[in-house]
């Protein structure tokens, strides 16, 4: 018999090869124990996907594992090394305040990043206390299984513990850990950590290590780091059209949250789009509109520029002609987002076929949208072919020649209506994390220690593309005055 806990042995099988890599990496550090550790959020479903034992996870002992207090066996923890372009301007950074504890393969042979976030001080938390409030970590904890469920690659969440000390920020809040689980934590600042320092070498295994773990085909090609460089700026063009067909804003795409994965990464002041705006933006410091929602794509590119910038000792020998390599991978952003922004509002606007004018006849209905203050989420879900009812008001007469010319549009395709609404319903959430939704299941959760309310949204948000049975309340938009979100950045 084992004297080990039992959520030390709920099924972890780590193997990491990231700190397998020189120490110019990262730096070994444990999370600091805290006093009073319990769990607060188990993601049952996900624990299974991994192969772990969800029921090895109740009682004080896996809330000692979620809090750092007890390291499973086959971690190795560590906090990463990066470097990161926050509003524009390179800092050195580093986990200043998450812990990977490590690696673990599932029983089908995937890699996951085990990651606790809020686990203590490390070597890289500068003037920060390596600590997070229960609010924004059990915001992450919503917005980043939302995403999954929409279909949209995401890093996941695992579980919540608070830890039974106070954070001060703003005011004081309840400590808590986030366990963070992610195809990895590569981002565009860890290139950007070793092109900073020179560091030729070091760049070259990290670019071999990001090829071998996300794009194993590309790692025998004949310039394997322009591949990186394509491939990475594709994914990212996928994924910012996937996040603008949900109207999601990321709200902080410094170059340090951008994942070589594809994957979206670290959940600070991001929302989702009420009414249409594509300036909105959720972030109390972004005061110049930075990462506004239709921004998004631009800084994309902006992010992918820096990364080019940091590989070009790996594209050639010849900086002239690296720098030539870079710039054409750069250039080609745009069209590629283009094409699938374009796939995503077709899907939208039930439509199966190309014509040359679908880009302009979406486009049309997002002016209009944003000219009325509509609701995204709920313009789209609620659009139906055939004849609107009669207009009343100016916004409803523009709105009605634009489903005229949709109507059209859509009779020139053989699909049926019925194939049509089956499209749109697959491509058009009824249900996404509404920001008056999130903030009234946290305050529940974190005042009076109610976590009905946010167990009935992450249930509802497992679904978001069924409306069948949702509560009324999170499928329409917030009541009339209901006031502006702002998310904040000291989380
Ligand atoms: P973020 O804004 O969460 O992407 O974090 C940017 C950088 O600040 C990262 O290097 C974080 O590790 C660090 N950081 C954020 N909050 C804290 C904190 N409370 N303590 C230490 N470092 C932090
Ligand atoms: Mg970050």
């Amino acid at each position: 018999m084992s004297s080990e806990p039992i959520s030390l042995l709920a099924g972890w099988h780590f193997d990491n090869s990231y700190a397998r890599l020189p120490e110019s990496f990262y730096t070994r550090v444990n999370p600091t124990p805290v006093i009073e550790p319990r769990l607060v959020c188990l993601n049952r479903s996900l624990a299974r996907s991994l192969g772990l034992d969800p029921a090895a996870f109740a009682g004080a002992d896996a809330a000692a594992l979620f809090a750092g207090n007890r390291i499973p066996h086959g971690a190795e923890p560590i906090a990463q090394a990066y470097a990161g372009h926050q509003f524009g301007n390179l800092a050195r950074l580093g986990d200043g305040r998450a812990i990977l504890l490590g690696e673990h393969r599932t029983p089908a042979g995937d890699r996951f990043d085990i990651q606790l976030k809020g686990a203590g001080p490390t070597p890289y938390s500068r003037r920060g206390d390596g600590r997070a409030g229960l609010g924004p970590m059990l915001r992450e904890y919503i917005i980043s299984e939302a995403m999954y469920a929409l279909g949209i690659p995401t890093t996941r969440s695992l579980a919540v513990v608070t830890t039974g000390e106070p954070v001060f920020r703003e005011q004081p809040l309840l400590g808590a850990v986030l366990t963070r689980v992610a195809a990895s934590h590569i981002r565009v600042g860890t290139f950007e950590h070793f092109a900073a320092l020179g560091d030729t070498d070091g760049l070259r295994l990290l670019a071999d290590h990001t090829l071998r773990r996300h794009f194993p085909d590309l790692a025998a090609s004949e310039c394997p780091a322009l591949g990186l460089l394509e491939a990475a700026m594709e994914r990212q063009a996928s994924l910012i059209a996937q996040w603008m067909r949900v109207g999601f804003v990321h709200g902080v795409m410094n170059t340090d949250n951008m994942a070589l994965s594809g994957e979206t990464l670290d959940f600070g002041p991001c929302a989702f789009v009420d009414s249409y705006d594509p300036g909105a933006v959720f972030s109390s410091i972004d005061l110049l509109g930075r990462y506004a929602f239709g921004q998004q794509p631009q800084i994309a590119a902006w992010n992918l520029a820096r990364l080019a910038e940091a590989l070009l000792p790996l594209l050639h020998p010849e900086p002239e002609i690296a720098l030539d390599l870079a710039r054409g991978v750069v250039e080609s952003f745009p069209e590629r987002f283009q094409r699938h922004w374009l796939v995503a509002l077709r899907a939208k606007l039930g439509l199966f076929t190309a014509e040359p004018e679908d880009a302009s006849l979406a486009d049309e209905l997002l002016r209009t949208m944003h000219e009325a203050g509509a609701d995204f989420t709920h313009t789209y879900r609620n659009l139906r072919p055939g004849a609107p009812s009669e207009p009343a008001s100016a916004a409803e007469v523009t709105f009605a020649a634009w489903h005229r010319r949709w109507t059209e549009r859509l009779a020139r395709q053989p699909q049926t209506s019925a194939e049509v609404i089956r499209l749109m319903n697959a491509h058009n959430p009824a249900v996404i994390p509404r920001n008056h939704a999130v903030e009234a299941a946290l305050a529940a959760a974190s005042n009076g220690n109610d976590l009905a309310p946010l167990e009935r949204l992450l249930a509802a948000l497992t679904t978001p593309y069924d409306a069948a049975g949702q509560p009324a309340g999170l499928l329409n938009p917030p009541p009339p005055g209901t006031p502006p979100c702002r998310t904040f950045c000291g989380t």
